[in-house]
């Protein structure tokens, strides 16, 4: 029997957090607890600051269509931090405000791949990278991510494997699932591949830059003649704990970001006007709260990394960035996906299978630690008493 759904639904793609997600609360509402560590958000609540601007916003009158591109005021504020942490020009002009991260994803996909053409990106790696590849009817070719090499990508097997059909090169720095940290050196090296090309782009997903530890986030969009090459994407959901907000944006050269304010004409019209206007207090008002919220992910990795290795068959390295663990589960002898639901059903934790980051992650979960200690020593001794019960 056809389907009623037209033929590109089939290649779409989905996040597997929000499908466990349903299946936790579902046993939540049978009475079950559950310690919920497979969702990529802040526990924290949105800085009083944040929420103080969005409600004068909505008094001001900040209820109505806005460009679609940004608010001026706002993608000059844009401009102007990514100029300051990237250290490079960056006009208000280069800027697009969307709701969420999210859609930089899919609209540069859209504005940039054609059918046929090839897109690398980190595997394991964020799901939808993949889903919109697949989406747009482009060639997915992953970027295999080993733990030997602490989740970095080889940029080796990244010029071996650019084609003439290559359009674009996706990376995520720190990254998601793996906590990975991509150096300066690795950046060069990555540039050099497409050195010569002025037809590949980078999509460079920085998401995660502020939530960084013991090393130093470094922009693949700084590095000499890469700034016109790159888009740059970046937000408010996890640095000012604002995922619910809807308030990301991407930084590109401006006849892309002509482009992509084009997409935002034909999908939404413009983000929503008060968040935006909450995301521009977020960067100009004080730093504190996100300090203090990465110096409370700092002490909860320490717990999570050191009680995941105290568990037989499990072995995790401390990851540098965002707020993920990747442990390798090989020895406890279970797939990932089985892992995953037995964890779930039989010890009321809820984390990810790693092939929900590509076929790469086998062999390892994905826990988040955007959680409080309390609830990640609960979830360490349940993982622990499951295990050991295999
Ligand atoms: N990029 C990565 C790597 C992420 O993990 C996420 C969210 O989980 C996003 C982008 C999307 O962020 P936003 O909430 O701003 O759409």
């Amino acid at each position: 029997m056809s389907s009623i759904f037209a033929k590109r639904m089939e290649t779409l793609g989905t996040e597997t957090a929000f499908e466990v997600l349903a299946k936790a609360k579902a046993l939540e509402k049978q009475g079950k607890d559950i310690v919920h560590l497979e969702i990529g958000e802040p526990d924290f609540d949105t800085p009083k600051n944040i929420k103080e601007a969005a409600t004068k916003a909505i008094h001001d009158g900040y209820t109505h269509y806005v460009p679609a591109a940004g608010i001026p005021e706002v993608t000059k504020t844009i401009a102007e931090y990514i100029s300051k942490t990237r250290n490079i020009e960056v006009s208000p002009e280069e800027v697009v405000v969307t709701p969420g991260a999210k859609p930089i994803m899919f609209f540069s996909i859209l504005a940039l791949v054609n059918p046929g053409e090839e897109v690398m990106y980190q595997n394991p790696g964020f799901p939808i990278y993949e889903s919109v590849i697949n989406f747009v009817g482009a060639k997915p070719v992953p970027i295999p991510l080993k733990e030997e090499k602490n989740f970095r990508l080889d940029p080796e097997y990244v010029k071996q494997n650019v084609t003439a059909k290559t359009k674009m090169i996706i990376i995520n720095s720190p990254e998601n699932p793996t906590g990975g940290v991509l150096t300066k050196k690795d950046l060069k090296a990555i540039a050099d591949c497409i050195k010569d090309r002025d037809d590949v782009f980078i999509l460079s997903d920085e998401i995660y830059s502020r939530i960084i530890y013991e090393a130093k986030h470094e922009s693949i969009a700084s590095l000499p003649g890469m700034k016109e090459k790159t888009i740059l994407l970046d937000g408010f959901s996890k640095t000012y704990a604002m995922t619910g907000w809807r308030l990301g944006y991407g930084v590109m050269r401006k006849d892309l970001a002509q482009k992509i304010a084009q997409l935002m004409v034909n999908s939404n019209s413009c983000t929503c006007a008060f968040t935006q206007m909450a995301g521009m207090e977020a960067l100009k008002g004080s730093q504190e709260e996100p300090a203090r919220m990465v110096a409370a992910f700092k002490r909860r990795r320490e717990t999570i990394v050191s009680g995941l290795n105290n568990i037989n068959g499990v072995t995790c390295k401390k990851p540098l960035g965002a707020f993920y663990v990747f442990p390798n589960i090989t020895d406890v002898g279970m797939n990932c996906r089985r892992l995953s639901d037995y964890l779930l059903n039989k010890a009321g934790v809820a984390v990810l299978p790693g092939t929900s980051f590509g076929q790469y992650g086998e062999g390892y979960l994905r826990l988040s630690f955007a959680n409080s200690v309390e609830k990640i020593e609960k979830a360490l001794n349940r993982i622990s008493e499951a295990v050991d019960s295999l």
